[in-house]
């Protein structure tokens, strides 16, 4: 990795901006659901703190479209990460503005505030140059730690950075690049790519450019379904995305012609009806009926995917085989993750329920990486340049 991360910065006395990933999943009373993220990011601000750092930490949360909506104000999480630092955290009312000037100018050596929602600002998803520069103005040093928003260009992403002489990456940010570039640059082989999921649409591109990396891969959850149909596989109501059809079978010759294991499911475990309680049975390819719906690959897909992930020496999961939010069909999903741990592999987990997934399957603590990052992840193996990323390389190789 390139980028400069934060033990390279020189911190004491400086006005140190993080930006984080703080959009935590609530309840309807603003309570945290899921605390990971808050937990993720500890380590850099604690950090940042114990140097003489003034912290002052900014995220997004949700979506309020430019406004101010205290339904998406940031002081719950204020509270939690106060809890999770075992230090007090002071709350911004807004992330820009001479109030917030004022905070920043009364903060001592380690103090910490947290600035309110970046997207109250319209500027912050607009990549305005005004607002970031306002955002660059208040602090010396800026530190980029949220990796699941790497991805968009956003004020407090990408423009920031323009205006600012001393960036960097935070330790929860060089996790993600290094574990992932362990996957992407020279991996140990075998390398296997899971792939599953609804959405065949969001990750034919990521297919397309992994075919010149990976020995492997194996196709699962309903996105598998478009690529059985390209191969005249009758599937039933399952789900397919008839505009992907063509696509997918030019990936499966160009697979072919790549000497990369191109694996779909052979067998299924399929409903009457997309529903909890649906009648299910067990069918090979060829064997779905007319009005039934694939939820789950099969217990011969799931050994075949089992004994190749065993072998691997370097792998990564993003999406579930089946509608493992639905007890009878997590089976499958089930039996991956287990696999993957039973494997010697560098495992990477990424996406939203690719992770609770694992965590349901009581197998989290023994993956190697869990990524934070559900978008982001899907850009870095698809090759493309991810703007949060490539703003700190652009500065780190000029300066
Ligand atoms: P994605 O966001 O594309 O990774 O999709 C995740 C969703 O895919 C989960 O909510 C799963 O329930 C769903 N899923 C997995 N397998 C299937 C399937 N065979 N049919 C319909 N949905 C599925």
């Amino acid at each position: 990795m390139v980028l400069r991360t934060i033990e390279r910065i020189p911190l004491e006395g400086k006005r140190v901006f993080i930006r984080v990933d703080f959009n935590v999943p609530m309840d309807e009373y603003g309570t945290i659901t899921d605390t990971t993220r808050i937990e993720n990011a500890a380590p850099t601000i604690t950090y940042a703190a114990q140097r003489g750092a003034k912290v002052i930490i900014a995220s997004h949360l949700g979506r309020p479209k430019g406004k101010v909506d205290q339904r998406y104000s940031l002081s719950p999480v204020a509270r939690q990460l106060t809890g999770i630092l075992g230090k007090p955290v002071a709350m911004a009312e807004n992330c820009i503005g001479p109030k917030v000037a004022e905070k920043i100018d009364g903060m001592k050596e380690g103090d910490i505030l947290l600035l309110e929602n970046l997207r109250f600002h319209p500027g912050e998803e607009a990549n305005d140059a005004s607002f970031s520069m306002e955002l660059a103005s208040m602090v010396d040093v800026y530190i980029n730690d949220a990796f699941g928003a790497a991805h968009r260009a956003h004020a407090s992403t990408e423009g920031i950075t323009r205006y600012m002489d001393a960036v960097g990456v935070g330790f929860l940010m060089k996790r993600e690049i290094d574990s992932l570039e362990r996957f992407t640059a020279n991996p140990e082989r075998p390398s296997i790519m899971i792939l599953g999921g609804a959405k065949v649409s969001d990750k034919i591109g990521i297919i397309g450019h992994l075919l010149n990396e990976v020995n492997t891969l194996l196709i699962g959850g309903g996105m598998a379904y478009t690529f059985l149909v390209a191969e005249g596989v009758e599937v039933g109501k399952s789900m397919v995305e008839a505009d992907q059809v063509d696509q997918a079978l030019r990936t499966v010759s160009e697979a072919n012609r790549k000497g990369v294991k191109f694996l779909l499911p052979i067998d299924h475990v399929v409903g009457d009806r997309f529903d909890p309680k649906a009648t299910k049975k067990i069918v090979p390819n060829g064997g779905i009926p007319s009005e039934w719906v694939a939820m789950d690959i099969g217990p011969k897909t799931a050994r075949i995917f089992s004994d190749e992930i065993k072998e691997a020496k370097t792998i990564v999961w993003n999406g579930p085989m089946g509608v493992f939010e639905m007890e009878a069909f997590a089976k499958g999903t089930i039996s991956i993750a287990k696999a993957i741990v039973q494997s010697k592999a560098f495992s990477i987990v990424g996406g939203g329920d690719t992770v609770a997934a694992v965590k349901m399957a009581g197998v989290a603590d023994n993956i190697s990486h869990i990524s934070t990052g559900g978008g982001a992840i899907l850009e870095f193996l698809e090759g493309k340049s991810l703007p949060g990323i490539e703003a700190l390389r652009r500065i780190a190789e000029d300066r």
